[in-house]
């Protein structure tokens, strides 16, 4: 560990065996966490450990391997709740995905709550599935969709803005707590603080911010968080819906089946206790156990650590960047590292953000460019037809950007720029 930072990357890196792959004949540099994080040995031994020692269906069998997968799978929402700063696992349905749980959401919630001409408050600065669900729900229902704008340098929020939408007394606002494209970390307690006097109800889509800084959703006071495993060392096709118990209570199942009821007759049915009402049929049960190790990790390093490493790691790469000529950078700058998460989107004028991530590639560099699922943010406000993006994670260090700066060096050179 050097310059002061907390995380001893290289040992690290030795759990985590897609780092032992090359990439272009060059070892891994994995710069694309934000679109999914890599996974450690302990998270991909846990699937083989489910099938291959206690593979049963949960809430079912009465014999040990049954009640084993059963004690994992709920373990796991008792060891999410516990990283969210929840209740309990009544809080904690578990779904595919960030999307999935902002759809549940727009859906079972929306379709009874929201009504012709009522305001749904979101931002300029989201990802297409905290955005989406909402176009659809305003189109069914004849509401009003309006946007928080962002301030003239287009990284926060314009307070003034949100103030002024919420006199619309808006039924909800749904923000991202951190952007994917820009990196920023909105004060979502804060404005929680201030949308409740509104009366709205307010979700926090957390898909980018719950795997990298501490995250209590008693503290922020929202009523919804949504979050996905795949971007926080776990397994693909699970993630999870936070809501109070108050308004899980107040909603409707979306899908009915098996797991889901207390009781079925011919002609009714009534539901089962929070959170399963939620889940109906057979759940991702091999996902959530290996979420449930997932969480197990990050523990181990701790949220504090890995949100200091990549704050530390983030300055560093702004600092780089920033001394390099004819680049732009998106979002909060190397002064405000304190609101800024381990994001970082460039572009290299003269250059097109896909041949930038070819010539990364080259390099056995992974980012990504494009609209990164936010159309509106990145063509309408920022103009652009794509973006470049780096994203770190409690495996990358200093070395991984001085890469990327080299290769960047490789690139105006390639296109002939200063
Ligand atoms: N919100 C944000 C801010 C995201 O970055 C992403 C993933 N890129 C999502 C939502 C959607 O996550 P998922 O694809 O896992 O549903």
């Amino acid at each position: 560990m050097t310059n002061g930072y907390e995380i001893n990357v290289e040992d690290i890196k030795k759990d985590f065996p897609i780092f032992k792959i090359n990439m272009s004949g060059k070892p891994l540099v994995y710069l694309d966490s934000a679109a999914t994080s890599q996974k450690p040995q302990q998270v991909i031994d846990s699937i083989v450990k489910y099938y291959s020692e206690y593979n049963a269906n949960i809430h079912r069998g009465i014999y040990d391997i049954a009640e084993r997968a059963t004690e994992e799978y709920t373990n796991s929402k008792e060891k999410l709740a516990n990283l969210i700063g929840a209740n309990s696992v009544r809080n904690i349905v578990y779904v595919r995905n960030t999307t999935e749980a902002i759809n549940l959401v727009a859906l079972s919630w929306g379709n009874t709550n929201i009504e012709k001409g009522d305001h749904i408050l979101i931002s300029d600065m989201e990802h297409h599935s905290n955005l989406v669900p909402w176009q659809l729900l305003a189109k069914r229902k004849g509401a009003i969709l309006d946007y928080i704008k962002l301030d003239s340098n287009n990284e926060k929020f314009d307070m003034e803005n949100f103030k002024e939408n919420l006199e619309k007394n808006p039924k909800i606002v749904a923000v991202t707590h951190a952007s994917n494209v820009l990196g920023t970390i909105n004060d979502v307690k804060y404005i929680t603080k201030e949308a409740k006097k509104h009366g709205s109800v307010v979700l926090v889509d957390g898909a980018q911010s719950a795997p990298h800084i501490p995250v209590n959703v008693k503290s922020i006071g929202c009523d919804f968080f949504a979050l996905s495993a795949h971007k926080m060392l776990g397994p693909t096709g699970i993630g999870a819906l936070y809501g109070t118990e108050e308004i899980l209570s107040s909603m409707e199942p979306l899908f009915g089946g098996g797991d889901m009821i207390d009781a079925v007759t011919r002609y009714s049915h009534s539901w089962n206790s929070l959170p399963w009402k939620f889940e109906a049929g057979t759940s991702n049960i091999e996902g959530g156990i290996a979420f449930g190790a997932a969480i197990d990790y990050l523990n181990t390093v701790g949220m504090e650590k890995i949100r200091r490493h990549e704050e530390k790691l983030v300055k560093y790469a702004l600092e780089s960047l920033e001394s390099i000529k004819n680049i732009e950078i998106y979002g909060p700058k190397k002064d405000e590292t304190s609101i800024k998460s381990g994001v970082v989107s460039f572009g290299i004028n003269g250059a097109h953000p896909h041949d930038v991530a070819e010539i990364f590639n080259s390099e056995g560099i992974a980012i990504r460019a494009g609209h990164h699922c936010a159309m509106p943010l990145v063509t309408e406000v920022l103009r652009k037809g794509a973006v470049s993006r780096m994203s770190f994670y409690l495996y990358n260090n200093e070395e991984d950007i001085d890469k990327a700066v080299a290769a960047i060096s490789k690139v105006k050179k390639i296109f002939h720029l200063e």
